[in-house]
């Protein structure tokens, strides 16, 4: 009895257990719904059948929804299989695992990877709406912002324009489904143009609801063999999606009635693509899994990290800071030094200047004192001379005169050397001495006939240009004619690589300066920058022969007199030594 019902009992369990395993022979399929049901039943007729025919066990259950819904049915495990678009699939994968079983056929079109397209249209009176830039300010139809082929396929298009829906578009009108009802507001004006997914005009006109020759595309999309109008890229069709709810070996049979004819009349579906294509333009429109993503990536790292940003910025500007003032600080002590440096070397070399002059001193003292006696003695010879030459008869000796002539000139430049050891002995002792008034032109005369050998064998001649009434100058005779005469001499060594030339002297009572000036005009080589930095130094020569004491010691003695004097440079080539004169000496 026990055993009965024992036996009785394992039965029913089984059956229990049986029931179970086939607990849900109901199979739910949602369908994103974008045309009436009527029309989405018989749109997904040959799906049905094949159902009906290879799983007869299972009964099939359509699920008409709206994008809230289809999310509201996973978010419930409602679903056991989804249709939806492309777009939608991309952006629900971010939540659930889905896997694509198989991409729908386009009765169309064979290439059911290029099968979703999406077109603007207008009516075709509209004849000034044709290009994308033209639907600036215009009232838009469309179905929804989430809609794939009835809105973000031309959005996409729009934002690669430049445009913005937003904003450049006057009005964007929004109605739902079914999408059909955009054409009855277009006819009826009520919209400019209305964004429609590709192929839904030719199934309306197939079904004559609409003359396709009332329309015109905007900024039409041509494809090859594409047989519907578009205005944008084209994707992948309609994925059939397993929400991961049913075993494998039950979405194994569904996918192998998804993949068979039935009777005469071909599968609906075909192999699963790829839907990747979809994710550049989700990544554009920042919708589905990248709808987090800043549209401007730079500004969100900007942002992410300002306040180490802000932290590095501030570091570096102090760093900045610190260099400006380090370089400041450095360059200003250096320049200090330079200066400092540059002060001791001047010193330096003042000290070696006057060092050589104290010996120069010296040596032209010992030697004005040694020269002195043989001078005296010269002149006293050639007086001695000149007085028994004079004693001769000239009568019987012709060459009385010339002689006596020179034995006179060799007294009077023996007493002009006389007079210049003199006067160098008394400048070595106290400078300048002995200043009378004399008259310029006399000794300019004298220089002269000082320096005439000398330029008549350079075939040099020295141009005097002097004005009439010249006033008397205060100077030692001897000093003057020394200046003027190194003048000369330089001029003259300038012109050394002249065959002949012109030495001019303007001489120029200046009343307002109450001096005379005088200005020696060479036709030399001139003065380089370099050289006329440093023809004043002593013992500064470019002459292989030169001395480099001419010009240093002009000046000494020039300024010991009260006088002014330069060597520049002359605007016609040559050079020009300027020498201002006073008429009373002020010192
Ligand atoms: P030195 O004649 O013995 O060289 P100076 O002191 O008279 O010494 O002249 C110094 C240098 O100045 C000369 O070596 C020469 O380079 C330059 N100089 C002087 N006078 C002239 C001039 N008239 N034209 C060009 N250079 C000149």
């Amino acid at each position: 009895m026990l055993s009965k019902l024992l036996g009785g009992l394992s039965f029913y369990c089984l059956l229990a257990v049986m029931g179970l395993a086939l607990a849900d022979p109901v199979i739910h399929l949602g369908v994103l719904d974008w045309r009436d049901e009527a029309k989405t039943t018989s749109n997904w007729q040959p799906t049905l059948a094949a159902f009906k025919h290879y799983l007869p066990n299972k009964q099939l259950q359509l699920h008409q929804l709206s994008l809230k819904g289809i999310e509201q049915a996973l978010a419930e495990q409602r679903l056991d299989y989804l249709i939806t678009n492309p777009g939608h699939y991309v952006a629900l994968s971010q939540t659930y695992l889905l896997a694509p079983l198989a991409t729908l056929n386009n009765p169309f079109f064979d290439k059911p990877q290029q099968a979703i397209g999406s077109v603007v249209l207008v009516l075709a009176e509209n004849k000034h709406l044709r290009s994308w830039q033209d639907l600036h300010s215009i009232t838009l139809g469309a179905v929804t912002l989430d809609a794939f082929g009835g809105f973000q396929l031309i959005w996409d298009e729009l934002e690669q324009q430049g445009l913005d829906p937003n904003l450049d578009i006057a009005q964007l009108k929004l109605t739902g489904f079914p999408m059909e009802q955009l054409f009855d507001l277009l006819d009826k004006k009520r919209v400019d143009a209305i964004i429609v997914r590709s192929c839904l005009a030719e199934i309306l006109a197939a079904e004559g609801r609409i003359n396709l020759a009332n329309y015109q595309v905007v900024s039409e999309k041509k494809h090859p063999h594409y047989p519907c109008l578009t205005s944008s890229q084209l994707y992948p069709d309609w994925p059939f999606l397993s929400t991961g709810t049913q075993a494998a070996n039950d979405v194994s049979q569904v996918l192998q009635a998804l993949l068979q004819p039935v009777g005469n009349q071909p599968a609906q579906w075909s192999a699963p693509l790829s839907y990747q294509s979809v994710y550049p333009l989700f990544e554009r429109l920042r919708l589905g899994p990248f709808a987090a993503f800043p549209r401007n990536p730079l500004i969100n790292l900007f942002y992410q990290y300002r306040y180490l940003l802000f932290f590095v910025l501030g570091l570096l500007l102090l760093t900045f800071a610190h260099h400006i003032r380090t370089s400041y600080l450095v360059r200003q002590r250096s320049q200090a030094l330079q200066q400092a440096m540059q002060e001791s070397q001047n010193k330096q070399k003042e000290l070696a200047h006057l060092s050589r002059f104290a010996v120069m001193g010296e040596l032209a003292a010992g030697l004005a004192h040694e020269i002195n006696q043989p001078l005296t003695a010269i002149i006293n010879y050639a007086q001695g001379s000149q007085r028994l030459l004079q004693q001769i008869n000239g009568d019987n000796n012709p060459q009385k005169e010339p002689l006596v002539a020179a034995a006179q000139k060799i007294v009077a430049q023996g007493e002009r050397a006389a007079e210049i050891i003199r006067n160098l002995r008394a400048f070595m002792r106290k400078g300048s001495s002995g200043q009378q008034q004399l008259d310029p032109k006399q000794l300019l005369q004298e220089m002269r006939l000082f320096m005439s050998a000398n330029l008549q064998h350079q075939r040099v001649e020295l141009r005097m240009h002097l004005p009439e009434n010249l006033p008397n100058i205060m100077a030692n005779r001897v000093e003057f004619l020394q200046i003027l005469i190194n003048l000369v001499s330089n001029a003259l060594d300038a012109m050394q690589q002249k065959p002949a030339g012109y030495i001019d002297l303007y001489v120029e009572h200046k009343k307002q300066g109450n001096c005379v000036i005088f200005q020696l005009v060479d036709q030399g080589e001139g003065l380089s920058e370099q050289v006329k930095q440093r023809i004043f130094e002593p013992f500064f020569t470019t002459r292989p022969e030169g001395m480099g004491l001419g010009l240093s010691l002009s000046r000494t003695l020039a300024s010991a007199q009260g006088a002014t004097l330069n060597l520049l440079p002359h605007a016609a080539g040559g050079a020009c030594a300027y020498l201002e004169w006073p008429l009373v000496n002020e010192l």
